[in-house]
């Protein structure tokens, strides 16, 4: 028969037909995904230990206040849900390679699929691990809604947009549980469809050189605004864009005092169709305090500012107006920096280590209150000149007293708080 054999990291997969998905290309976004996992279940399980601790102590309390207080349940079990599998790789690769998980649910509406799964389970020796459920990924979430059987970690890897599954997923999750999710409609994500994108998303996107981190941004908006309709909210631990496809990881939270503060975490985007500036309008912002006056004192929220006008001011052209985005840090920098460790330590774990290592090196020097980038492309090649080297340029920057960063997502990017009229009187001087 025309059997395949695949091996990726601890898993070898038989493939009997070719109507159950494999993409070879997602061997990144698994190993990544391993190295977030590994970090978090640790922290999960000392998180849990505590909450267990404070339980048996604290008998004044009912066990049902700390229990829906914290959304946890304090077993220490860790259950991952793998709602999209189709032929279960990722979830013998969560299983054999994941400290501290307890249990994962592989599961697929195909039938093939379910069937590739079980075999696989049973060829890796994963059956005490692995349960595989053959239902819609959004009737299974549901029926893990009370607070007593949610998870601690729910993957999310369809085939293009996601939104169909938040509603289940940011309700089946645990308190500090994480959500893993994916989503390859990168042309509706990064403005060639900002009606659908809206539709979809909730959000319009727009053309422009930095829209790659628009889509993070869209992305995470979007989890942010199916969280809050259940009182609960998102924190972002990391969010890549790679190849044809983004990844976000984000840890889910419940409190309804919290919601409060998600205006101040979103913009709207009015965005300049001649010159490729951005100027965001944050929807709620929280007020500058007069002694607080450095943004970094702000957490990454933008303070309020007034209104944009209808015209660029340094090009005249008009703007487009785009989001709502999230407009607060797309990652963590502890978080990223304790991957980013694991996988410096331990790179014959990874069969994509060195990308990985890459890409996290990135994320850690982002400047993670600036939202968005410029590219130089774009700046120059909008006054018809030969691009700057990236150095001069980047120097030029440093030296008006600007920090600058790249953004993962470009090679040709140029993250910075600057002010757009110090970036054209640069390219004006070259
Ligand atoms: N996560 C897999 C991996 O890393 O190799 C790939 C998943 S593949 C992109 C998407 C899978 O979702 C397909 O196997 C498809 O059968 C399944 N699927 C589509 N809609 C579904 C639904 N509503 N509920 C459950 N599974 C679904």
């Amino acid at each position: 028969t025309n059997q395949k054999t695949i091996k990726e990291g601890k898993a070898e997969i038989c493939l009997k037909t070719e109507k159950v998905f494999y993409n070879p290309v997602q061997e990144f976004n698994r190993d990544l995904s391993i190295a977030v996992l590994s970090i978090f279940t640790n922290d999960f399980k000392v998180e849990k230990l505590a909450l267990a601790e404070k339980k048996a102590k604290n008998k004044t309390e009912t066990s049902a206040d700390i229990n829906e207080g914290s959304g946890a349940d304090t077993t220490g079990d860790i259950t991952i849900l793998e709602a999209l599998s189709a032929t279960g790789l990722r979830s013998i690769r969560y299983a054999k390679e994941v400290p501290n998980v307890t249990k994962i649910i592989a599961n697929d509406l195909s039938l093939q699929a379910v069937e590739t799964i079980k075999d696989n389970i049973v060829h890796n020796q994963v059956e005490d691990l692995i349960e595989t459920s053959h239902d819609d990924a959004c009737m299974l979430m549901y029926k893990h809604k009370h607070f007593s059987k949610r998870f601690a970690a729910i993957d999310l890897d369809p085939y293009g947009c996601p939104s169909v599954f938040l509603d289940s997923a940011v309700q089946s999750v645990q308190d500090g549980g994480l959500l893993l999710i994916t989503a390859t409609d990168m042309a509706v994500l990064a403005g060639n469809a900002p009606e659908t994108c809206y539709s979809k998303y909730g959000a319009i996107s727009l053309k422009t050189k930095c829209c790659h981190e628009v889509a993070l941004r869209i992305m995470l908006q979007c989890i942010e605004s199916h969280a809050n309709r259940y009182s609960r909210y998102i924190v972002p631990l990391l969010s890549i864009s790679a190849d044809f496809y983004i990844r976000v990881f984000v840890k889910v939270y419940s409190g309804a005092i919290h919601c409060k503060k998600t205006t101040s975490k979103l913009s709207m985007a009015y965005h300049c169709t001649g010159c490729d500036s951005i100027t965001l309008q944050p929807l709620g912002g929280i007020k500058p305090n007069p002694t607080e006056r450095n943004p970094q004192q702000t957490k990454g929220y933008l303070p309020a500012a007034p209104p944009v006008g209808e015209f660029c001011v340094h090009c005249n052209q008009r703007h487009h107006l785009g989001g709502p985005l999230w407009s607060a840090p797309i990652h963590d920098e502890s978080f990223v920096s304790r991957v980013l460790t694991h996988v410096e330590d331990n790179p014959q774990l990874f069969g994509t280590a060195k990308r990985i290592i890459g890409v996290l090196s990135m994320v850690r020097e982002e400047l993670h209150d600036v939202p968005l980038y410029y590219t130089v492309d774009k700046l120059f090649g909008r006054v018809h000149l030969e691009t700057m080297p990236m150095l001069i340029m980047r120097s030029a920057i440093l030296n008006a007293g600007y920090k600058v960063s790249y953004s993962h997502a470009s090679r040709m990017s140029i993250k910075t708080a600057a002010p757009a009229q110090l970036l054209w009187d640069i390219v004006r001087t070259w």
